[in-house]
């Protein structure tokens, strides 16, 4: 089977008819499937391991959540996706069969780009492309124009968080820093005081004015004003619940 290199337009002359070649005249990685030939790309890494708890330190704080922790070691995992280039911001469909939101929605870094080469990528985990190109663009829908998708893997830190009380697995992505999990976590210990807490509070602070006011005349306006004050501290506590 021949087919021309689409990077510099050479004839490649396979065996197979799928797989990731290798063009011998420009050497750009290459995957073939049903629809064609394609060009195979990586993104570079920009961040470090060592970015990790800084970048979800921030995401934390832009989310409204306590403080992160993490609890295992972080691996690099490079995952496929098709790319799709139209008029507006390029697409990535998951080229590998998964449910999980968090690669619904993936914004496309800006990172440098490099044919894939085994060798950029031998210290991580590789996710291989199991879902055929044509199958993700149906999935992308007609947005994803004519053109056919490049594949494209992207590394990420994969990597357990606590936050909280809670433990999320989270994907930061290795050239942007952009965190992705598939559900935030909840942000109880995050919270001020519920209004069953400001109501007992709010009662508490009337008994100790009764308490410690002996005249009525003055103690009767003080816990008014007290009871005014916790009725709207529980009101605006309902209607803006903490994210
Ligand atoms: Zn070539």
């Amino acid at each position: 089977m021949k087919f021309p290199c689409p990077q510099c337009g050479g004839e490649i002359l396979l065996q197979e008819a799928g797989g990731f070649p290798v063009c011998p005249f420009c050497a750009a990685g290459l995957v073939l499937d049903l629809g064609g030939v394609r060009p195979h790309l990586l993104y570079r890494p920009r961040h470090a391991s060592t970015d990790i708890l800084p970048l979800l330190r921030r995401w934390c704080d832009q989310q409204g959540l306590p403080a992160p922790s993490i609890v295992s070691v972080p691996r690099l995992v490079y995952y496929p996706f098709w790319r799709y280039v139209s008029a507006g911001p390029p697409r990535l469909i998951p080229a590998w069969s998964t449910l999980k939101p968090r690669w619904a929605d993936l914004k496309i870094p800006e990172a440098e780009q490099a044919f894939f080469d085994p060798a950029l990528v031998a210290r991580a985990e590789v996710v291989e492309a199991t879902l055929p190109e044509a199958a993700a663009r149906e999935r992308a829908g007609p947005e994803s124009g004519a053109k056919p998708g490049d594949l494209l893997h992207v590394p990420f830190f994969e990597v357990g968080v606590k936050v909280g009380t809670a433990t999320v697995p989270a994907s930061v992505e290795a050239c942007s820093g952009q965190v992705y999990v598939d559900a935030l976590p909840r942000a109880a210990a995050a919270a001020g005081a519920g209004p069953a807490v400001r109501l007992v509070m709010g009662a508490l602070l009337m008994l100790v004015e009764a308490a410690l006011l002996p005249r009525a005349w003055v103690a009767l306006p003080v816990v008014f004003v007290t009871a005014w004050l916790t009725y709207l501290a529980i009101r605006g506590g309902l209607e803006n619940p903490s994210p």
